[in-house]
């Protein structure tokens, strides 16, 4: 590995298209997430019109395929989109990451016939998905969530409590994980996951508390109660047992947004601080003339480019 030959070898080359895609993002970010952005924070609201609005720039169909009804931009586009909306508004961001937390894991597993009835309506920003994964006992240690499927007729009886589901209480559709099997042996706690589609009007779902954060709070997130909730046999999203899996190749992409989340951020501190420190005076200078000002910026600038 050492010595390196350039630090080229490194650099990412975003294509010109992904470039021009990035200005389309500023106008959004500039024109109506800015001036949105201290509104969200303050009330926990994101208002629903600035999603129709993200979708009529096309950003709320980044990263599906052209050819199934979305608007391209692969993985890099759509970490591109997160990076920028960060910068505004994090809240956004997450917001965005969830409804992704929902089409990927249906466009890579999703039957047809889940495809056509659940991705178009969020492209075009008229309906919202949620990800409902995560519980109060289990979070980082997914196999050990407690909410189970049993098998009941041509479908299955879900019950149990989901915790911190962002957009659940605009949501339509929701992706559910639930345990449907044991596993023989307790090393292999991940066998057994089931993940489902399940829609807002399936009787027993039910919007529980909102949860209090101290950051993000535009994030908004609930708990959500499932209280013998049936859904029909082609509510399954891929194989019965292969929830974790699903869950884990969802949580690849899931993990580069929330970089590109955490880079926005950083950026977008960065700025500020330089912004700041230009203007503001003592001892008769601007504060970013003293040597240790440039130090605390110039790491955190080493940190961002790295
Ligand atoms: C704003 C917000 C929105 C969210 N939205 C959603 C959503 O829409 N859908 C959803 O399903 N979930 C959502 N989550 C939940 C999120 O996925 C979990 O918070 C995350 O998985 C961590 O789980 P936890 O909070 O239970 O923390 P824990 O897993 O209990 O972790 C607590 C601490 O222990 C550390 N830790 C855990 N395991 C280990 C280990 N093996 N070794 C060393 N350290 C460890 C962690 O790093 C962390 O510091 C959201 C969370 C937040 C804060």
């Amino acid at each position: 590995m050492f010595p390196f030959r350039s630090v080229m070898d490194f650099s990412i080359n975003i294509p010109d298209e992904l470039e021009q895609l990035r200005m389309k993002i500023k106008s959004f970010v500039e024109k109506e997430l800015e001036p949105r952005a201290k509104q969200i924070e303050e009330s926990g609201i994101i208002p629903n019109e600035l999603f129709r609005i993200a979708a009529s720039y096309g950003l709320t169909g980044l990263g599906i395929p052209r050819e199934i009804g979305g608007n391209g931009g692969g993985l890099l586009g759509t970490v591109i989109y997160i990076e920028e909306v960060s910068k505004a508004c994090p809240s956004f961001a997450t917001a965005a990451m969830v409804q992704h937390l929902f089409i990927i894991p249906v466009m890579m597993f999703g039957t047809e016939r889940q495809k056509t009835k659940y991705l178009p309506s969020l492209i075009s920003g008229e309906k919202f998905a949620a990800h409902a994964a995560t519980e109060q006992a289990a979070g980082s240690d997914l196999a050990g969530i407690q909410t189970q499927a049993r098998k009941e007729g041509d479908g299955w009886l879900i019950n149990g409590k989901k915790y911190f589901i962002t957009l659940a209480d605009k949501a339509d559709y929701f992706i559910i994980l639930a345990r449907t099997s044991e596993p023989e042996v307790q090393e292999q706690r991940w066998r057994g996951l089931t993940m489902f589609v399940v829609e807002k009007t399936a009787q027993g779902l039910k919007i529980g508390r909102q949860i209090k954060i101290i950051g993000m709070r535009g994030a908004n997130p609930y708990e959500l109660i499932l209280d013998n909730v049936w859904v029909p046999d082609d509510s399954v999203l891929g194989i019965v047992g292969d929830g974790f899996k699903i869950a884990m190749n969802t949580y690849n992409y899931g993990r580069l947004y929330v970089s590109a989340q955490a880079v926005g951020i950083a950026q977008s501190a960065l700025e500020n601080c330089l912004h700041y420190t230009s203007r503001r005076e003592a001892f008769g200078q601007p504060l970013i003339s003293f040597q240790s000002i440039q130090f605390s910026i110039v790491d955190l600038l080493k940190s961002i480019v790295t």
